[in-house]
């Protein structure tokens, strides 16, 4: 069993720490919430001042940080120069490619592994341990770190060097965004004709228009019962952070020449709904934009 710190027990990252206690291994967890790291100590786990005293024994750091702006912070040069050598590093924040290329250059330079392993599945999948890591970096990092990632998913895919997992990362949550915007589209409509909204729902997944936000994560209140819209949009995938990745994806785009009108489209979207102070509720209240009497 490992010594794990874990920096950043939010929405995400507290679950996916409880995950690794459960399966037996330690965990000194830093978070600037008081109220998180309460959380963290509940389950089990030990609670530290600084990222630096949580790592002080560490062999693996995992940090689940908002934004590139986080991770770049956290993983500073005297920051790396405090760990073990050969400590496996783990960053599954979204960022860009770019910032998780440049920590994991300037960590190997300092002695350290790192991988870029950013995860899909929500919140939902992170209480389950069902997520989806989508990893960055050599091959012997990766294989180091497939029975850690195992004790918080399911399904682990290398998608290439250092940075991949990112880039692949922002294309899942571009096509998101995108069929997120579209079921809600479909079902305002629907249900402005008269439509049952879990009627239809239930017809367009046996439909051609069956996609992941209709399977499990439906924008219309009361629909699925464990969806963040039937808890008033709270606890989910916030819109400042789909609007950052559509960011990184329009990022990419740019740096890449690659045409991307409808995540540019869905990017605009949810910046207004951000914009007119919806930045904290979760990312399927897009629907609200789009039905002002919900
Ligand atoms: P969150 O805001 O709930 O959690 C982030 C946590 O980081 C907070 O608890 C915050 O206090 C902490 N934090 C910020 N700066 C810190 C620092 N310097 N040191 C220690 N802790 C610090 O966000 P989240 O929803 O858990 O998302 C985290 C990352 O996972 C983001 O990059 C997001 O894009 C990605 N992600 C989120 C979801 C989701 O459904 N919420 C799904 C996939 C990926």
């Amino acid at each position: 069993m490992s010594n794990i710190a874990f920096i950043g027990l939010g929405n995400m990252g507290g679950p996916m720490a409880v995950n690794l206690i459960k399966k037996g291994h330690h965990v000194m967890g830093f978070d600037l919430s008081e109220e998180a790291l309460k959380i963290l100590v509940s389950e089990g786990g030990q609670a530290a001042e600084s990222a630096v005293a949580a790592c002080k024994d560490a062999d693996v750091v995992i940090s689940m940080l908002p934004s590139g702006k986080h991770v770049a912070d956290l993983y500073s040069e005297e920051f790396i120069s405090s760990l073990k050598p050969n400590t496996l590093l783990i960053d599954s924040s979204t960022i860009d490619a770019v910032t998780a290329r440049t920590v994991a250059e300037l960590a190997v330079s300092k002695g350290c592994r790192m991988i870029d392993a950013p995860v899909s599945g929500g919140t939902a999948g992170a209480q389950a341990g069902t997520l989806t890591f989508i990893v960055g970096g050599k091959q012997e990092d990766y294989e180091k770190a497939r029975p850690i990632l195992k004790c918080m998913g399911q399904n682990i895919f290398h998608a290439g060097e250092s940075g991949a997992g990112q880039v692949a990362k922002i294309c899942n949550n571009m096509l998101l965004a995108i069929h997120m915007i579209g079921t809600s589209e479909a079902i305002n409509l629907g249900v402005k004709h008269g439509l049952n909204p879990q009627i239809l729902s239930e017809i367009m997944q046996k439909s051609s228009g069956k996609n992941w936000s209709l399977d499990v994560y439906n924008p219309y209140p009361g629909v699925m019962e464990n969806a963040p819209a039937s808890r008033n949009y709270s606890g989910g995938f916030a819109v400042d952070l789909m609007t950052k990745d559509l960011g990184l994806a329009a990022e990419a785009g740019l740096e890449t020449k690659t045409s991307t009108p409808l995540g540019n489209t869905a990017l605009n979207l949810y910046r207004m709904w951000s914009e007119s102070g919806n930045g904290k509720t979760d990312f399927s209240s897009i629907i609200q934009f789009l039905n002002r009497d919900l």
